[in-house]
């Protein structure tokens, strides 16, 4: 039976990313599944400020992993520290955030531990002391419950989808040194999306246009900018050269999971609601009332984005103002 079920913190700039507090809560309820206990790492040339405040969400051991090699991150450097971390500490399971960087770091390290991964796990248990998976397949046509053999079983879970929890835990801290982890990569610079717009993966509201657009995304951006949300768009509009390949949303784009998705003249193949098969609350706007993005949605509108965006626009400010 599982005793040591590991998350990976993520940071950025001294800040912990709220993805941990997520993996940590999927991580302290399989743990109390199994009265196993959970450890929290996090590799980084500082330890952040909050880290022990893990503690308070179910973290009962605490391992910092401090190193000037190891930030910004790089995969090589954090598989490379982390994949004898987890030999030493036996981890049962190893948990990380669906984020980018989670989505990066898991396969190298269920390859470096020849271990094996389940990515976008929705639910998890332990069957016969088997790690047991659920994840969604067929573009979010159908769920497979997939059992594990191995350890440790590596795992994602998509971002949004497991809300922080208050659970108390031990919090004992154990600092972990390393070797160099002497990365082949640096990052040189960081250059920030020039929009000052919120990651899709990290948007907690997005806007996201489609090919009904024809590539008129003001009254979208105008949203955005009142709710600081994120815009998406779909494969057609990227394809068309109308916005950039990491605004897209779908099987082959970004897979998000914020509470609000509005999407504005997107039809909703089922490759784009593959990517928004977490979202909380899904609004379409949409002049073609058989659109299937309307069977997905929470909320229809079947009107002209061009019309409606700028009269709940109008509305939002006038809230705003009052
Ligand atoms: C292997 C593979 C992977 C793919 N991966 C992705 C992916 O990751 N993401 C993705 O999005 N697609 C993906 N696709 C493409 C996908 O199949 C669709 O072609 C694409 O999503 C269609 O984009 P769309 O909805 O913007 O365009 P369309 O299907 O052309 O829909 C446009 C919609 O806009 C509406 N409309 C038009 N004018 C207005 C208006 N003024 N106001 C309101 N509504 C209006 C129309 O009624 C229509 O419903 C993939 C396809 C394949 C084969």
């Amino acid at each position: 039976m599982a005793s040591l079920l590991l998350v990976i913190a993520e940071e950025r700039r001294g800040v912990i990313k709220r993805h941990t507090w997520e993996a940590l809560a999927f991580a302290r309820a399989l743990a109390d599944q199994t009265g196993a206990e959970t450890a929290v790492t996090l590799l980084s040339n500082v330890v952040p400020d909050g880290f022990t405040d893990l503690a308070g969400h179910g973290a009962d051991l605490l391992l910092p992993v401090v190193h000037p090699g190891l930030a910004p991150y790089t995969a090589e450097a954090h598989a490379g520290t982390l994949a004898p971390l987890i030999r030493e500490t036996a981890s049962a399971v190893v948990v990380l955030a669906g984020s980018a960087q989670g989505r990066d770091l898991a396969p190298r390290l269920a390859a470096r531990l020849d271990a094996p991964l389940v990515m976008g796990a929705l639910d998890a248990r332990f069957t016969d002391g088997l790690f047991t998976a659920v994840r969604a397949v067929y573009g979010g046509k159908a769920l497979a419950e997939v059992a594990l053999s191995g350890t440790p079983a590596v795992v994602t879970i998509p971002p949004g989808l497991f809300p922080a929890a208050r659970a108390q835990g031990k919090g004992r801290v154990q600092q972990v040194s390393v070797a160099d982890p002497a990365p082949m990569v640096q990052i040189l610079e960081r250059i920030a999306d020039p929009g000052g717009r919120v990651p899709l993966a990290d948007a907690e509201t997005i806007v996201a246009g489609g090919r009904g657009t024809g590539g008129n995304f003001a009254p979208i951006e105008e949203l955005a900018d009142l709710l600081g949300a994120a815009v998406g768009a779909s494969r057609a509009a990227v394809d068309e050269g109308w916005r950039s390949h990491a605004d897209q949303v779908g099987q082959t784009g970004a897979a998000v999971s914020p509470r609000l998705y509005v999407a504005c003249a997107i039809s909703g193949a089922v490759q784009h609601l593959a990517g928004i098969q977490n979202a909380r609350c899904v609004v379409a706007v949409n002049t073609n009332p058989d659109a299937p993005v309307f069977k997905k949605a929470s909320f229809g509108v079947q009107e002209d984005y061009r019309e409606f965006l700028p009269a709940l626009c109008a509305e939002i400010k006038k809230h705003k103002e009052a």
